[in-house]
């Protein structure tokens, strides 16, 4: 099995596999068997390779594994694979898990035959542990080819407290030796050498910023330092900062700053701090606390080897011989230089030259800047440093990934802008009150989005406060947008592209946005009593809120004919007196005031047509679904359900 995976990784050639986003032991690996046969057409031709061995016939698969792998495993571009995937009605990205069965029908429509991997050929490492491969030939992150990396450490706590001064502190007090002269560049994040071993420091401080990577699925930081002010104490940021390193599960260092200060008084943080369960060292807990003054600049170097104590034990590695992933810290857009972002290398190795991806933005490294802006080659894991030559400019928080070449880079991220293109053109699911319920047995909805429209800012707040106490575990009220006025349509877009609804209380709709919710189906509710809005909400999330109806008649007509078709009993000739009737209308049969029958239409036609629907003045025909008796005079009376 060794041998075919360096055959595998060999026909790649080029810049090598792609980064690989594969869970351990889901690589996907040719089965040996007799050359050539089933994959001939798409063949690793379709990689832009030429000296590709023929596949064989029989291609092995794991139970699972991602479009990516699939692609690869098929010598196929995931581009392609990702289209055929379209064609079955499934939208997966690249780095989409999908199980084995799925894997073999995309294979055999692409004219491969496949096997599923026995589980214990999965396990991973095949390549002899003695032949270090280089990073271009490795996708897995096995043991053997994983490297300590500097820890990665964001800087929070709460406004004052110090956290743009020790950070500055830090940058400044420790010039690496032998590069003085470097001087520090501001890119958003910077790294410092301490007793030969680096750290890297994000830029930005503040949970924000933290927090708002992490929503993009990005985990850049391994320590959090927390400022706290000896002589202001925990405050609510503090409190904060703690709740979003803990829900990180990042470790703690605190920095008690201002030690300078007559006012400080650290015996009372660090009360506090007990009392939010940091438990400092010196108290007989685990959590480092160095008292430090950022604007003194003491204690800075102390604080730095405690940053590398605690990463020494979280044993942080990576692997850098691969294609390098990493996240987005910082981008603009420079005058002279076009778009320009501070890249943090997390897995891999990045080099000048390489094609990256960055969400919908393909490019190619042209240049490479360290923090102390001068040009570099490579940048290892957990290094910073700002690159040029993206075709636009990235998002902070945006996942980056290194691909085998620019033809590559180019049809990912056009498929990732079509596929978002698609995505927001498919007409979103109605999020109505009840069917938030409905929606969160199924398991789909895990919070309900709302949009909330008042008369005044005194109505706002107390609204706001009752909902958000609504929410559950499972079931999260989210207030996405409140402000003062009428529901326009930016309210209507909003929440058509978030699955809110819309809740108004005493205010009114506009007509271009009742008409705009109507189409995209976005649930509008109007109250003019706060506690009849709470209680609707809390219904809706208990899943008692039953849908009301109301019958709205929309025409009449009138039985002017009646023809006997056989087998199909009788249907009536008709006159639209008034209103409409569609092929979906609810139907009721009445003759000298009474009704006689009540229920749907078979058919509807206008001569031999089937219609949809005919209008006021016009002859129809008019078959019913368990009802033919008809007589001339009888009168149809059309009506529909409308949900109130
Ligand atoms: P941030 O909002 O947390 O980034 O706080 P800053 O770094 O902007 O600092 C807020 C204020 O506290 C500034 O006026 C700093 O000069 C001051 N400051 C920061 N660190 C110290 C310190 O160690 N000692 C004293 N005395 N003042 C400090």
């Amino acid at each position: 099995m060794a041998k075919d995976r360096s055959k595998n990784a060999t026909r790649k050639g080029g810049n090598g596999p792609t980064p690989a986003t594969k869970p351990q032991g889901a690589q996907a690996r040719r089965a040996s068997g007799p050359a050539g046969g089933g994959g001939s057409a798409p063949g690793a031709g379709a990689n832009g390779q030429s000296a590709a061995p023929a596949a064989p016939s029989v291609i092995e698969l794991p139970s699972s594994l991602t479009v990516r792998d699939l692609g690869h495993a098929l010598g196929v571009s995931p581009i392609d694979v990702m289209k055929k995937l379209i064609g079955f009605g499934i939208m997966a990205n690249i780095n989409e898990l999908i199980d084995y069965d799925t894997a073999a029908i995309v294979a055999a429509e692409m004219g491969f035959e496949t096997r599923e991997q026995k589980a214990e050929e999965e396990e991973a490492p095949k390549v002899a542990p003695t032949q270090l491969p280089s990073w271009r030939d490795v996708q897995d992150e096995r043991p053997e080819n994983l490297r300590p990396r500097p820890p990665v450490v964001t800087v929070m706590g709460h406004v004052d407290h110090g956290k743009t001064s020790l950070l500055d502190a830090i940058r400044n007090t420790n010039v690496v030796e032998g590069e003085a002269g470097g001087i520090t560049q501001h890119i958003g994040a910077y790294q410092v050498e301490l007793q030969g071993k680096k750290i890297t420091f994000l830029d930005t401080p503040g949970h924000e910023a933290f927090t708002a990577m992490r929503a993009r699925g990005a985990q850049a930081t391994d320590i959090v330092v927390l400022v706290v002010a000896a002589d202001d104490g925990v405050q609510p940021q503090t409190k904060e900062a703690i709740a979003h390193a803990r829900a990180a599960q990042v470790p703690i260092i605190v920095a008690l700053n201002k030690i300078d200060k007559p006012e400080a008084n650290p015996e009372v943080v660090k009360r506090q701090l007990a009392d939010l369960g940091l438990l400092v060292e010196e108290w007989g807990g685990n959590v480092i606390c160095v008292p430090v003054s950022a604007k003194k600049r003491l204690n800075i170097e102390e604080l730095l080897e405690n940053i590398l104590l605690v990463a020494e034990v979280a044993e942080l590695k990576a692997n850098p011989f691969r294609p390098a992933t990493g996240v987005v810290v910082e981008s603009r857009l420079d005058k002279t230089r076009g778009p320009v972002a501070t890249l943090l290398v997390q897995r891999g190795t990045l080099h000048v030259g390489d094609n990256l991806v960055i969400g919908e933005i393909a490019g190619r490294v042209r240049a490479m800047f360290d923090d102390k802006g001068r040009p570099v080659s490579e940048a290892t894991p957990s290094t910073p440093v700002m690159i040029l030559g993206l075709s636009d400019v990235p998002k902070a928080g945006d996942l980056f990934e290194v691909v085998e070449d620019e033809r590559t880079a180019k049809a990912i991220a056009a498929e990732r802008a079509q596929q978002r293109q698609q995505a927001a053109a498919v007409r979103p699911a109605r999020v109505t009150l009840e069917e938030v319920f409905a929606r969160m047995q199924e398991g789909k909805a895990k919070e309900l989005n709302i949009i909330l429209k008042a008369d005044v800012q005194g109505s706002l707040e107390p609204i706001e406060s009752s909902l958000q106490k609504l929410g559950t575990e499972d079931l999260k009220v989210k207030i996405l947008h409140s402000a003062i006025g009428n529901i326009g349509e930016s309210d209507v877009m909003l929440a058509s592209a978030s699955s809110a609804i819309v809740i108004g209380f005493n205010v009114s709709v506009d007509a271009a946005a009742r008409a705009l919710a109507e189409q995209e189906g976005v649930d509008i509710r109007l109250y003019n009593v706060i506690y009849q809005l709470v209680e609707d909400v809390e219904k809706a999330l208990s899943g008692m809120l039953e849908p009301t109806y109301k019958e709205v008649v929309t025409g009449h007509a009138e039985v002017r004919a009646v023809f006997s078709i056989s087998k199909r009993g009788k249907v009536a000739g008709c006159y639209m007196t008034d209103g409409q009737v569609t092929r979906a209308s609810s139907v009721r049969v009445i003759r000298g005031g009474q009704v006689l029958f009540d229920g749907k239409i078979a058919s509807l036609k206008r001569f031999t047509e089937d219609v949809k629907e005919v209008n006021a003045g016009f002859e129809f025909g008019i078959g019913l679904e368990k009802y033919d008796d008809f007589q001339v005079g009888d009168t149809l009376e059309f009506y529909k359900q409308e949900r109130v």
